[in-house]
Parts: structure tokens; sequence; C-alpha cells
């Protein structure tokens, strides 16, 4: 294992947040890295269609996760399929830096980003774990192509259960969707497309049990205002639930979270350890792409002014905004980092 490389800026997780951070971050002349444990984007891979990311009327979410990545890259580089395994903030005697230690290596910060976003919440049922991946799926984008005219139910009510069922339904599946409730939560614009498509929906409802064999081949539903319970014959468990906050490394640095498990995070992105910053989903809210790149580029120049005031003006330049600078000359930095730096 390769020891302790050093960074002015480490981010945790290559989201549309993380991203965003780790481009700010290089491009304000920070020595800097994104490190991901799967592949950048995060969960809006998953996204069918985003329609509300300015300047895009209709993107998917992988696609939109790509060009992100594309354009970060030119700038800052993301280790994907590198799993963090423990972050660890060190004292004077170590000049004050935090250690994050992967699955292939060492490195050493003067910052961290987390931004390690939200996993899918799970339902609960009976046979959700025993099916995953033999009928039962978090993600109609990735699986929904195997369902094609066969019958699925979509379980949830927020917006992503609606873009999911939406989704389902355009490409050939026989889709309802089942809520707990006789209300959904999703926003107007969606419900009044789903009313479109014709979607049927299942109030009220909630499904205690996932059944089959080799595959799913039914659920159990129960009715909670009628209180009967039956049996519906599927073979597709799409799970939208919402999600949970995924604070596992936020918690080993003691940074604190609220009842939810989220992030809490100043306006400036600021957690309550000192040089640690927190961007995206993690931090809860109005969870969208474009909030998320918006705290991302928050964080990242937070950062940044933190290390000008312990550190004065005299932080490298990484190397990618050096190859940028060549290539296009000054205009591509800014004029203010070209003179903070050289
Ligand atoms: P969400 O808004 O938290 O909705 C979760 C849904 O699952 C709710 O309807 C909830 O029911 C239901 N639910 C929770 N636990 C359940 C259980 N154990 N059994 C049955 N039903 C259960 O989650 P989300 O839809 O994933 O959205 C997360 C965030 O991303 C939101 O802020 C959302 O606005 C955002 N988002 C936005 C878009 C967009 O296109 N703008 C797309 C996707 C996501 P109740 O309603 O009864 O609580």
């Amino acid at each position: 294992m390769k020891r302790d490389k050093n960074y002015d800026l480490i981010v945790v997780g290559a989201g549309p947040a993380g991203m965003t951070a780790g481009m700010y971050g290089a491009r304000s002349g920070l020595k800097a890295l994104v490190i991901e444990k799967g592949i950048s984007g995060g969960l809006s891979n998953e996204a069918p269609e985003i329609e509300n990311y300015p300047g895009f009327m209709r993107v998917g979410g992988m696609e939109l996760a790509e060009k992100m990545k594309e354009q970060a890259s030119e700038y800052v580089e993301i280790k994907e399929l590198e799993k963090v395994k423990t972050i660890e903030t060190r004292g004077k005697e170590n000049g004050e830096n935090v250690l994050v230690v992967t699955e292939k290596g060492s490195y050493v910060t003067k910052t961290a980003i987390i931004s390690t976003g939200t996993k899918h919440r799970k339902l609960g049922a009976i046979g959700e774990d025993e099916f995953l991946g033999r009928g039962i799926s978090y993600c109609a984008t990735c699986d929904g192509f195997f369902f094609r005219d066969k019958p699925v139910i979509v379980v949830g009510g927020g917006d992503s259960a609606v873009r999911e069922a939406l989704y389902l339904k355009n490409i050939g599946c026989v889709v309802t969707l089942i809520h707990r409730r006789d209300k959904l939560r999703a926003e107007p614009y969606l419900q009044n497309k789903l009313e479109e498509a014709g979607v049927p929906v299942l109030w009220n409802s909630v499904v205690n049990e996932i059944k089959g064999d080799k595959a799913v081949r039914s659920v159990v539903k129960y009715d909670k205002k009628k209180e009967i319970e039956n049996e519906l014959p599927i073979e597709g468990v799409f799970i939208s639930v919402g999600e949970e906050p995924v604070n596992d490394l936020a918690a080993q640095i003691g940074i604190k979270c609220d009842k939810n498990g989220y992030i809490i995070a100043d306006k400036n992105q600021r957690t309550n350890i000192e040089r640690a910053y927190a961007a995206g989903d993690i931090t809860g809210g109005v969870r969208q792409v474009v909030v998320a790149c918006a705290e991302g580029a928050i964080a990242a120049t937070s950062a940044y002014n933190d290390l000008l005031e312990t550190n004065q003006r005299d932080l490298p330049l990484d190397e990618r905004p050096r190859e940028r600078l060549a290539k296009y000359g000054a205009e591509a930095l800014g004029e203010e980092k070209v003179k903070i730096n050289g």
C-alpha cells in the first residue's frame, strides 16, 4: 500500500456535489483529489430524466453525470472504484491534517469535503433481501428493461417513485404504483404526468411480503383502509421509498448530524469540525442536483478561503489546471487565481 500522498483538498464522493467541489477546488489552485467508491454520479445516475437542471430541457441522469465528470476531470483527478475505509483528523503535532485511508492507499489532506450522499431506504417487507436482483430493484433505469410487457409495481409516493413509474410505463411495463397514504408526496407536475400516463395507483396500501421461487411471482398487499390483505401476481418490484444519509465517515471524525442523520453544515458548508465541509444530499434539505452542485462549489470555496487564511497565498497550482492554463491561457483559470499562484 502506498502511503500518505499529500493534498490540499480531498473530496469524498463523486456525485454532482463532489465533482463540482473538486472542480472548484482545483480551479482555485488547490491540490485536489476526488475519491469515489463506485462510479461518478452517485444516485443521479439512476434518475431516468431530469427536467429541472438549468440549461437542459431534459437530460438523463447518467448523461448529465457523464458530462459533469468529463468537465470536472479537466481539472481534478477523480479516483473511482476506490472506497474510503477510514478518515481521521490529526492533531497539531501532525500538522492538523486529515488522514484518508482507502482500500488502495492513504492520503493526507489539509481539508476534506464529505459528499457521500444517500442510499436507498429499504421497504422492510418480507422477501426484500431474498429477491433482490431476482425481481426486486431500487432502480428502474438500471433494471426496467428486463420487465417490458410484464406486471410490475413501484412502491412509494415521492418524486422518485413517480418518475420510476413513468419511466417503466414508457418502456412498456404494465405498471401500478402502490402508496401507503391517500396523497402523493411528489410534486404536482409529476402527479399530473402520472395521471396523464394512466398509471393506476393503489392507495392506502402497503406491501407486506414479496413472494416467488427463482424470481418474484407475487406481492402480498394490505389495504389499510379496507383492512384487507390480498396477493397480486407481479414479476417486478421497484422500491422507491426514500433515501438515508451515508454518514459513517462523517461520524468517524465527529461531524455533527441532525436527528435524521444528515450532516449539519452552515451556509458556507462548514461543519462543526475545522476544515471539514459537507455538500450535496448528505446535508439533507432540498435534494436536487442543482443544489448539490451549488453546495459543492461553496464548500470548495470555503476550503480555499480557510487555507488562504492559514497558509498565506502560496498554494501550488494543481497539475491539471496548469495544463489547462497552458492550453487555454490565463482566462481559463480566472485572473485572480493566476495572480495568487504565480
Ligand atoms: P421522498 O420524497 O422521501 O419520498 C419517499 C416516499 O416513500 C414517500 O411517499 C413515503 O411515504 C414513502 N415511504 C417511505 N417509507 C416507506 C415505507 N416503509 N413503506 C412505504 N412507503 C414508504 O423520497 P424520494 O422520492 O426518493 O425523493 C428524495 C428527494 O429527492 C426529495 O427531496 C425529492 O424532491 C428529490 N427528488 C426530486 C426529483 C425531481 O424530479 N425533482 C426526482 C427524484 C427525487 P409518505 O409520503 O407517506 O411519507
